[in-house]
């Protein structure tokens, strides 16, 4: 029933979880060393309908993200500045003080946007003894080495290394964007823990134990790729069900991550990983130098919907390159406004009509696009196909059709719609504007509507008598 596409195998794979019932998700969270864009918002939509699809399938998910907030250099590759302590100088606080900040910040906007909570919410620094025992179980096995600057992994231990990326190893090194450290031993070996570097006080920093150490005891900050092998090991255990990140993370990230957990383990790290492409703005990568990287508070001072962006998301699919623009952003909205009114008829419609099948059989449409890949472009269309049928039954639509429709819309998509009923003042001056037509009093069917018009309520005169719906 479901299937997923598969980054390792490039194929489409009928989903089987190792334990039946229950689906074990990994999925790489934020560095928090900065406010998140729209970019890095779309791939937590996408990885939203992975949980809520699974749910809605029968499925107990138990899911974990971890929240980055030490170790995470500039480059993906271990080079260049720590990204939280350059952010902490440049606001002048802590790499402390930062992470609480913007991990609020982050925990803030998940709330806004209505994502499902993951049921562990794990933070790098608080798994410093898990990674630090990781790498002495590395070690011990003899797949590490230390240089001047830390503790590597060495690549050409683990002979699948290329095999997940289908890496070209031989010219890796020519295409890099940054130079290798020339002590390492192959240009993809990765920083297991880092040293402090000399004569500087991080505001983060731990003891190297002297048994992974060689020579004086150094201070020193986990790699970028350790902490999710040490959270999923800990929290999930050796093999989990799915691995989730954007596809950025496969040549690099989520190869080290498999190299380390498998060298460790003897199994397989994960059985399926999903990867969601990129978001661009204005047909380009989410770049702060180009001053594109727009936020949830720049959408909401405009007075848009945060529904609607995830509306917005959610009409590309999760594995093609989408395109934000504030003109796809408004079309969203207005979509979404359009299913709004359509859900508001639930208050007003005759509560003794009964069912269509059609909506339910286009609902089921919808879930099986979801099981399909999370194929959301389909399940947008089935779920628009359900309001055709209510809407062209006017007043005569069924209650429960509506509803049924609205909890698909909310539990299936995460789209929560305004759908309050309005007051029983203004239900009044609708009944009086019907009575004013049927009279022919035509200057106070007019004055009534512009009274609700000036109260957000719009009125559309049908066969069967007025509806209304909210005007935005
Ligand atoms: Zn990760």
């Amino acid at each position: 029933m479901l299937r997923f596409y598969n980054t390792p195998s490039h194929l489409y794979e009928p989903f089987a979880p190792i334990a039946s019932g229950t689906v074990s998700i990994y999925t790489c969270g934020p560095t928090v060393y900065d406010y998140l864009h729209v970019g890095n918002w779309s791939s937590y939509v996408r990885w939203d309908i992975l949980v809520r699809t699974l749910t809605l399938s029968g499925y107990n998910v138990n899911r974990v993200m971890n929240i980055t907030d030490v170790g995470h250099l500039v480059s993906d590759e271990d080079e260049g500045q720590d990204k939280m302590v350059k952010s902490a100088l440049k606001h002048k606080k802590t790499a402390w003080e930062l992470a609480r900040y913007y991990s609020d910040d982050f925990m803030a906007g998940m709330d806004k946007l209505h994502l499902v909570q993951p049921q562990h919410i794990t933070k790098a620094t608080d798994f410093i003894d898990e990674q630090l025992t990781f790498i002495r179980e590395l070690k011990d096995k003899g797949v590490t080495y230390q240089i001047d600057d830390g503790i590597y992994f060495d690549t050409a231990k683990f002979p699948n290394y290329a095999s997940f990326a289908r890496l070209d190893l031989e010219h890796l090194k020519d295409g890099a964007r940054i130079t290798p450290n020339p002590q390492k031993r192959n240009p993809s070996d990765f920083a297991l823990w880092k040293f402090s570097p000399k004569h500087e006080k991080r505001d983060m920093e731990w003891d190297t134990p002297k048994d992974i150490v060689e020579g004086t005891s150094k201070k020193g900050f986990p790699g970028w790729h350790l902490e999710c092998s040490a959270m999923i090991l800990k929290k999930l255990g050796k093999t989990i069900d799915i691995h989730t990140g954007g596809i950025d993370h496969i040549p690099v990230h989520h190869t080290n991550e498999i190299a380390q957990s498998e060298t460790l383990t003897g199994k397989p790290l994960a059985h399926y990983w999903l990867h969601n492409n990129f978001l661009l703005v204005n047909g380009t990568k989410v770049s702060k130098s180009l001053g594109n990287s727009i936020l949830l508070s720049e959408i909401e001072k405009k007075n848009i919907d945060l529904m609607a962006f995830k509306l917005f998301v959610l009409q590309s699919h999760y594995r093609t390159e989408s395109n934000f623009t504030w003109e796809n952003l408004v079309a969203a909205n207005n979509r979404l406004n359009n299913w709004a009114s359509i859900i508001e008829r639930k208050w007003q419609v005759n509560t003794t009509s009964t069912s269509d099948s059609k909506v339910s059989v286009a609902l089921a449409s919808a879930l099986d696009a979801l099981q399909q890949d999370l194929d959301t472009p389909r399940a947008l269309i089935h779920v628009e196909e359900a309001l055709r049928y209510i809407e062209t039954r006017g007043l005569e639509a069924s209650p429960e059709d509506i509803m049924e429709v609205e909890a698909f819309i909310q539990n299936g998509l995460g789209l929560y719609l305004h759908s309050s009923d309005i007051t029983a003042g203004q239900k009044l001056t609708i009944k009086e504007r019907a009575d004013a037509r049927k009279k022919s009093d035509w200057k106070t069917s007019d004055h009534l509507r512009d009274i609700l018009k000036n109260q957000k309520i719009l009125l559309k005169d049908t066969d069967e008598g007025q509806i209304w719906s909210r005007l935005q």
